[in-house]
């Protein structure tokens, strides 16, 4: 019975928005629980090459480790290893075609994800292997693969999701995590 008045959370899209939003959740139960379901287009984490690298600002390093366990946060290094020297860096880098630097704008020092999330004025940022730190969010989280969302009714109670496959699910509040041509 008590289960019943828990409300039910569907996210779409297991991409790092969404994995973000699911460890917050989980990490705030004790403020208000929810039930958490993540469902994803794709069939496994390797079915889709992730791409290379985004830069982690001083802001978004704050809101990251505000979203995730210590736990997760323990794995961090695994996607921000240090910069190959004279290839990459932390920080903002504008080249021209063949890679001649324009302009490096100076950033102030940090020497992990936590000295980054430190720093409250100006813009620092650091390089992350975009693929590595899905890796990280993806952990312990029950994400059900295969399952493209298509569209969604909404009704008094709540709301139905529907699945490529032909399933549905019902739940209190739905987030579209899933970018460009959401259906939601
Ligand atoms: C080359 C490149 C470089 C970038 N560099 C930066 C950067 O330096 N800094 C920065 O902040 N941002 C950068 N971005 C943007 C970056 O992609 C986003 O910041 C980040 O990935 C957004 O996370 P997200 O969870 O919203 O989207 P994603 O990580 O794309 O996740 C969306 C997920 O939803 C899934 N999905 C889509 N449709 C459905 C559906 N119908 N049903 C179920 N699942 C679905 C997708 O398969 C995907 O896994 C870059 C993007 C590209 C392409």
């Amino acid at each position: 019975m008590q289960q019943d008045k828990i409300p039910t959370i569907i996210i779409v899209g297991a991409g790092l928005g969404g994995l973000s939003l699911y460890h917050a959740l989980i990490k705030n139960k004790d403020k208000k629980e929810f039930n958490v379901k993540i469902f994803e287009r794709e069939s496994s984490p390797t079915d889709r090459w992730q791409g290379y690298h985004i830069g982690l600002s001083n802001y978004g390093a704050q809101s990251l480790l505000n979203c995730i366990p210590s736990s997760i946060a323990a794995n961090l290094p695994k996607a921000m290893p240090n910069p190959v020297p004279d290839v990459e860096t932390h920080g903002i880098i504008i080249t021209d075609q063949v890679g001649n630097v324009l302009l490096a704008p100076p950033t102030k020092p940090f020497k992990d994800v936590y000295d980054l999330a430190k720093i409250s004025r100006g813009l620092s940022s650091m390089i992350t292997y975009r693929d590595r730190l899905r890796d990280v969010l993806l952990e312990d989280v029950p994400v059900q693969w295969n399952k493209k969302c298509i569209e969604y009714l909404e009704t008094k109670e709540g709301v139905w999701v529907s699945f490529e496959d032909g399933t549905q699910e019902f739940c209190n509040i739905l987030v579209g995590a899933d970018r460009i041509n959401s259906p939601i």
